[in-house]
């Protein structure tokens, strides 16, 4: 769609025509009705295009893939059941028992687990860098085996913006794409195909739901990698798959190879779909994201204002302000925002910690960030509680971390409920 974002996130995707309703509707359908045996019959082929069952694809769930697809500029997108099986399928339509990839080191725990103790048990090494690292250091990570990069645009919980570029030329420079989960920023603020990223991820669970009602993922692809070019490296894109009559994904689909291949074979093996109930939420979602992520930027830019200036507040981690680490590279690469999650840690550690987030009223505590609501975690005493001190800090995890979510709440509110939450410790 040739729009700007503001347009493609309200008429994005759904395209009905003369006499179709205008509001995308939910397909509630596991099949599709065909004329003849033989129409069925060439798409199991790959030779037509067509729906025929919904853990494939379904009419509701392609639409909003195709909205998120024309909002971060790619070629060709899918959904999935969360944002965990977006970085599952990602990594695992180019890597398998053998391969290995470079991940940053400070990344949504989900997905370190995922990687480190799952895919590790499937046979797939991951090498965990710190993503601050000069390139020479981060060089030394790779393998002839390494398939991929993985990083967040934005980190969650840490905050760690990413320099792009910096990542995205190591792993071109070894033939291997780069895959960013871009959750955090939303391609509102940051569109990382931009900056040569290769493969973008989301869980539309956050800032694109909004709302906290669907799970969801997304992958898009920039349709930019050149798998032919490394033919070697990935046999899966570029050698026949029995399983269709032995087409060759490159040949036969060009710039959409990674995600048709992505679709026909690992969501028809392992089903991780989304439903189009979730769809279609989450499409209502993305109705008014850009409405949405430049208010959650400004009230966590005046939070973290008013923490920075607290007297029963440690530190505060947000690279909207001026003084942190990474704000030069949010100028860079997010110039219009980085996001409405901040961390920070009160005074009193682990403790100080506790007593805060239980004297919250209208904030509620949550295992969820980036909705509409204020919200906030601490890491160290509920997602990251199995891991040990020395495991939180390698993760960007401090004991004393709080992570907050600032939602679209009016800004008074939310001050005034920090400050007497902070007032107990
Ligand atoms: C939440 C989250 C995920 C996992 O998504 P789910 O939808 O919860 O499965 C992945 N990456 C980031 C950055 C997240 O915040």
């Amino acid at each position: 769609m040739d729009y700007k974002k503001n347009t493609i996130c309200v008429q994005g995707g759904w395209q009905p025509k003369n006499g179709e309703p205008r509001v995308l509707p939910i397909y509630q359908s596991t099949t599709y009705r065909y004329e003849t045996s033989e129409e069925m019959g060439k798409l199991f082929d790959l030779e037509a295009d067509g729906y025929f069952y919904s853990r494939l694809q379904n009419p509701t769930c392609d639409t909003v893939a195709q909205k998120i697809c024309d909002l971060e500029g790619g070629v060709m997108a899918m959904l999935t059941s969360s944002g965990q099986s977006a970085t599952m399928f990602a990594v695992t339509n180019i890597c398998c028992a053998g391969d290995h990839v470079v991940c940053a080191a400070k990344v949504y725990g989900g997905t370190t687990n995922l990687l480190t103790v799952t895919l590790h048990r499937f046979g797939i090494e991951v090498t965990l860098v710190d993503q601050d690292a000069p390139a020479e250091e981060l060089e030394k990570a790779f393998q002839p085996n390494t398939k991929a990069v993985f990083a967040e645009t934005i980190s969650n919980p840490a905050g760690v913006v990413l320099d792009i570029e910096k990542f995205v030329k190591l792993a071109h420079e070894h033939g291997v794409p780069m895959i960013c989960d871009n959750t955090f920023a939303t391609p509102i603020n940051c569109r990382p195909f931009e900056f040569g990223v290769d493969i973008i991820t989301h869980s539309t669970t956050k800032y694109m739901d909004g709302h906290a009602m669907a799970m969801g993922g997304c992958i898009v692809d920039s349709g930019n990698f050149d798998w032919d070019a490394h033919a070697e490296k990935y046999p899966g894109l570029t050698t026949p798959d029995e399983s269709y009559h032995g087409i060759v994904y490159t040949k036969k689909f060009g710039k959409e190879a990674y995600i048709r291949k992505a679709v026909v074979q690992l969501m028809r093996d392992m089903g991780a779909c989304q439903s189009p109930q979730n769809a279609f939420l989450t499409n209502i979602g993305l109705e008014t994201l850009h409405l949405r992520v430049p208010r959650h930027c400004e009230n966590a830019q005046k939070v973290a204002e008013f923490l920075k200036n607290h007297d029963k507040v440690a530190w505060v981690s947000y690279a909207g302000l001026p003084d942190d680490r990474y704000h030069a590279l949010a100028e860079k690469y997010m110039p219009t925002g980085v996001c409405g999650v901040l961390s920070f840690g009160p005074k009193g550690g682990k403790e100080g910690a506790m007593t805060f987030t239980n004297h919250l009223n209208m904030i509620a505590i949550v295992t969820h960030v980036a909705d509409a609501r204020s919200c906030v975690l601490h890491p160290a005493s509920h997602t990251h509680r199995q891991l040990n001190d020395e495991q939180l800090i390698e993760a960007g995890v401090l004991p004393d971390l709080i992570r907050l979510s600032v939602g679209i709440e009016d800004m008074d509110d939310i001050i005034a409920d920090l400050d007497q939450a902070l007032a107990a410790i």
